[in-house]
């Protein structure tokens, strides 16, 4: 099973390059790469990344609030306190993602390391949470028709960056005006309820709320 999508990345890789340079057709057939929702709805999109730091005041506030969020979880960051996003799953209104093993730059890797990262992660939070997911986010948003191929290979139906990230990295980041469709950015850190809650007091500031991101790439004509 590992060993044919692995062949199948390898192969489709070697169809594009061969067949794709300089064609209008490059990118076809290739899951979307997305970073705003083209919607008109009054919605934005609550994103948190990677899953080290496990605060209950934050997990409090998505669960209170019904956020509707999608996590992009790293296997290793969930696994020594699953209950805290077992819990959120079932009480609120999350979803858990892909956002690879280790978190590389998938752009760097051979075909065998983007199945084992994309694949594997995909495969533990399925094991974890009982669900597959299908969106992926590559770390730091870095992305190419490669990363893209192998994602197709192993579920993805599309490859989600993001319009703004809320995260305090130290301090706080200027607060943009909100629109329809955007993608916000959060991590699991020790300022993540703060950040949630600018987040959301910003979007409710431009009459935005919080939906969830798969049902508005649907009807958005995105998938
Ligand atoms: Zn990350």
């Amino acid at each position: 099973m590992g060993r044919s999508r692995v062949f199948l990345a390898a192969f489709a890789s070697l169809s594009v390059v061969l067949g794709g340079a300089g064609s209008a057709q490059a990118g076809v057939g290739l899951p979307p790469v997305v970073s705003h929702v083209p919607t008109q709805e009054k919605v934005v999109f609550i994103t948190i990344d990677d899953g080290w730091n496990h605060d209950p005041e934050a997990a409090r506030i998505l669960r209170e609030k019904r956020v509707p969020a999608s996590l992009f979880l790293l296997p290793g960051a969930a696994s020594y306190d699953t209950a805290y996003f077992t819990d959120l799953v079932g009480q609120g209104r999350v979803t858990v993602e892909n956002h690879t093993v280790s978190h590389p730059d998938l752009t760097t890797l051979d075909a065998a390391g983007k199945d084992a990262e994309v694949c594997g992660a995909g495969e533990q939070v399925e094991a974890a949470f009982g669900r597959a997911p299908k969106l992926l986010r590559p770390p730091y948003g870095a992305v190419n028709d490669e990363v893209r191929l192998a994602a197709k290979a192993c579920g993805v139906k599309a490859l989600v960056t993001w319009t703004y990230d809320f995260t305090t990295w130290g301090e706080t980041p200027p607060t943009p005006r909100l629109k329809s469709g955007d993608i916000v950015l959060l991590h699991f850190t020790p300022t993540l309820a703060a950040d949630l809650q600018r987040a959301l007091d910003t979007a409710r500031a431009a009459g935005l709320k919080p939906a969830a991101l798969m049902p508005h790439l649907r009807s958005s004509g995105v998938l």
